[in-house]
């Protein structure tokens, strides 16, 4: 069997506040467990497929970096990425990455950038940028957990009706710091507005975009993986989710 295909996208342009964390994670997690994994690292001009593979990664970007991709995008990935997705990939995307992933981004400039339309999403700016910790509650896969990340965004996010939210926020803004919600979930792909990096501190995550990426490799419906000993990185979940909490509420929220 082949190595699992891990994309990714725009590694030189779309990558802040520790998001290549995440596909180290990913990359690591796999390779403790003995699975073969083989990081493309896709930019500008570059082809992509939707045969060619199994787990995606799109990090965050200021307005100009995603100005710079959102045509590329659109025209030589945007359509591959959402057959992936539907054919059954996986894929996590944050904040810039994710905002493109929706119907449009409109940019602090009123640049309306159309997106690649996987999440049925829309993001506008708001008045103020919302930077800080973030602590959220999730029932992905039915059991309610924890993830812990850092915001820094100015552009609000808003899902259509029926697309699920990947969580609720206790502590931070997430979507829009309005209706409560971060993130969202279609299929195996996620949208977040956690950077971090999100999938160090929150390895359950990691290993649920592994799984669904495998079981896209060996064409299967489900597969299990092995545990790891998570301790220290449980640990370290526990200890910034209650600094998060202690902290509470006093997320900054920046004037522009
Ligand atoms: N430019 C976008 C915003 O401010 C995304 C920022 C980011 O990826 N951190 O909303």
């Amino acid at each position: 069997m082949g190595a699992i295909r891990l994309v990714h996208l725009y590694p030189d342009l779309m990558s802040v506040y520790g998001d290549r964390g995440n596909v180290l994670t990913l990359m690591r997690r796999a390779e403790w467990r003995g699975i073969p994994i083989e990081l493309r690292e896709v930019s500008l001009g570059d082809e992509l497929s939707a045969a060619d593979v199994d787990l995606i990664f799109f990090g965050g970007g200021q307005d100009r970096e995603q100005t710079v991709v959102s045509g590329d995008f659109l025209q030589q990935k945007g359509g591959a990425i959402r057959e992936a997705v539907e054919g059954g990939a996986a894929l996590l995307s944050v904040c810039g990455g994710y905002q493109l992933l929706g119907t449009s981004y409109t940019t602090v400039d009123g640049r309306e950038l159309p997106g690649a339309g996987l999440f049925e999403v829309r993001s506008v700016p708001g008045p103020r940028r919302h930077i800080g910790n973030v602590l959220v509650e999730t029932d992905l896969d039915g059991q309610t957990r924890t993830l812990v990340g850092f915001e820094n965004h100015s552009g609000r996010t808003y899902l259509a009706p029926g697309l699920q939210p990947l969580g609720r926020t206790i502590v931070g803004a997430g979507n829009n710091g309005e209706d409560g919600t971060e993130g969202c979930v279609y299929l195996g792909a996620i949208g977040s507005y956690l950077h971090g990096s999100l999938l160090p501190k929150n390895p359950w995550l990691a290993d649920r975009l592994l799984r669904d990426a495998l079981a896209h490799r060996r064409g299967e419906a489900r597969v299990s993986l092995e545990p790891l000993d998570d301790r220290l990185e449980d640990e370290a979940h526990r200890s910034v989710a209650a600094r998060i909490r202690a902290a509470g509420g006093r997320v900054k929220s920046g004037a522009w």
